[in-house]
């Protein structure tokens, strides 16, 4: 029987970590009944420097249900993608396969036994998607789907309305855990793992309790994250640019060639005109260029892995 581990990352959570810790043992004890998963399939909760009293509630809970409630404490706040991986990577190595969600309960609990019943069909990686945004106000939806369309045309391969709930086989995390890179954006990082994938979907619900913990700010911050830790086609689009110029400058100087010739310009125009749109476009070309390099060593600094074997087919095939 495969064990579970449910990862949950908590900043200043005080208000909702009891009641998650019900319904999610109640999803566990549900499951154990049905035959799903291990009598001691467990909660693990990451406790991510929160400033209020949620780590001795984690404490309180692990007393009370020693077996079904662990936790891990942050020694500092390193925000929600740290603290997942953290759980993520301490759930790895005492489970057969994790399930992340937020404190928060946004995400319905409800769909775990569809991840598992997934996971038992093949599954390594299982997406939980958003069926619609109704409860999100109307800037949160259309920013995240315009974000969601710039990484597409950023060339990030993205699951469309997963946020970072997903259910990840043993070894999915332990290929996972070869990403070295330390500027991490989980969702852009899970479809390069491969393996069998699938989605499940949901309604996603308002905060049971408390604060967002992810104000614009954060938001943008992770946006940008995104992309950058993706992405070098912004560097691409600076070389395109500077051929551009370059290209356009022509036209310049047959525009400003006929203006002089024609006699309708003011001496020294002409060289001017024509100088500044070539020089404009060389010296975009060269920062592209330049950029080419500094993007490839980024990619190289990264050391992400460059394959992930499945299976080999040998003669001594056990
Ligand atoms: N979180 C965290 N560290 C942080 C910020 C948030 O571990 O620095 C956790 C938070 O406790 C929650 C999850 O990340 O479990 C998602 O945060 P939140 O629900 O506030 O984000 P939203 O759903 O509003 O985007
Ligand atoms: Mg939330």
């Amino acid at each position: 029987m495969d064990k579970l581990a449910i990862v949950v990352p908590c900043y200043n959570e005080e208000e909702v970590l009891k009641i998650a810790s019900e319904a999610l043992r109640g999803v566990l004890n549900d499951l154990i009944g049905k035959g799903k998963i291990a009598e001691d399939s467990f909660i693990l909760f990451v406790n991510d420097g929160s400033k209020d009293r949620t780590w001795e509630l984690i404490e309180e809970e692990h007393a009370a249900h020693p077996v079904q409630v662990c936790g891990v404490k942050l020694a500092a706040n390193v925000g929600h993608q740290f603290a997942l991986t953290a759980g993520l990577l301490t759930a790895k190595d005492i489970s057969d396969v994790t399930v992340s969600i937020d404190a928060d309960l946004q995400d319905d609990v409800n769909v775990i036994e569809e991840m598992i019943d997934k996971f038992h069909g093949g599954c390594d990686i299982v997406y939980g998607v958003r069926k619609e945004r109704k409860t999100d106000t109307f800037f949160k939806r259309t920013t995240a789907q315009a974000f969601y369309k710039l990484m597409g045309l950023m060339g990030v391969k993205t699951v469309y309305n997963h946020a970072d709930f997903r259910l990840m086989s043993k070894r999915a995390v332990e290929e996972f855990s070869r990403y070295k890179e330390t500027n991490l954006f989980l969702r852009g990082m899970m479809p390069l793992i491969g393996y069998q994938t699938d989605s499940v979907y949901y309604d996603r619900k308002e905060r049971v309790a408390g604060e967002s913990k992810y104000p614009l700010k954060k938001m943008l911050a992770l946006a940008f994250n995104g992309i950058s830790s993706f992405s070098v086609k912004p560097i691409s689009l600076i070389l395109g640019l500077g051929l551009f110029i370059i290209f356009a400058s022509f036209l310049a100087l047959i525009y400003a060639m006929i203006s002089y010739f024609t006699g309708h310009v003011v001496p020294g125009w002409t060289s001017l005109i024509i100088s500044i749109w070539f020089l404009g476009g060389l010296q975009l070309l060269a920062i592209g260029m330049v950029g080419q390099y500094i993007g490839k060593i980024y990619i190289e600094v990264k050391q992400r892995p460059r394959y992930n074997i499945e299976k080999i087919l040998t003669a001594e095939e056990k």
